[in-house]
């Protein structure tokens, strides 16, 4: 298994949309392993695969806490189907837009379908720190970050200042 590059805004991969993939063949088990290693190693609960420039509607998800056992899901076409008018806040950060933290408002709960890795479709009913996980990961297959859905005077702030470190780490 590799650990991938995880790419950072302002890179313009992590805001186009992911295309659907055919089936779990080798190529696309090869890279969901390769982006669950990248994960745990960043450490993170959750990468889609825009972040390592991939453009394929692929994501991994581990919101176990350390008391747990892991949990890792490995989902192929992930979508949303339902999702309650209910919502909850929870603080969010993400892997390509490093060391900023924001409260986000999403849908409480969710269902989603997926593929799994036989190739079969699978349902799966989250709610909590799983359903925001799942609907941060998705969104990211659409192009969308979780600073989209913050003020705007909040978000041209992070990005600002992730620009700000780059330019720093370049030098
Ligand atoms: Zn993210």
């Amino acid at each position: 298994m590799t650990i991938l590059d995880i790419r950072l805004i302002p890179d313009p991969v992590l805001r186009k949309k992911a295309e659907k993939v055919e089936g779990p063949s080798d190529e696309i088990i090869t890279i969901l392993d390769d982006m669950a290693e990248t994960m745990y190693n960043a450490p993170g609960i959750g990468l889609a695969a825009n972040q390592v420039g991939v453009l394929k509607r692929l994501i991994v998800i581990d919101c176990s806490t350390e008391e747990e056992e892991p949990n890792l899901l490995k989902m192929i076409n992930p979508e949303i189907i339902t999702s309650t008018n209910e919502k909850s806040e929870l603080e969010e950060g993400c892997l390509s837009i490093p060391e900023h933290k924001s409260n986000v408002v999403r849908p409480s709960k969710v269902e989603v379908s997926y593929m799994n890795l036989n190739g079969e479709t699978e349902k799966l009913t989250a709610e909590g720190l799983l359903s925001a996980c799942l609907q941060h990961e998705i969104d990211h297959l659409n192009g969308i970050l979780f600073i989209d859905h913050i003020s705007r005077l909040k978000r041209d702030m992070i990005i600002r200042k992730v620009k700000k470190q780059l330019r720093e780490n370049e030098k």
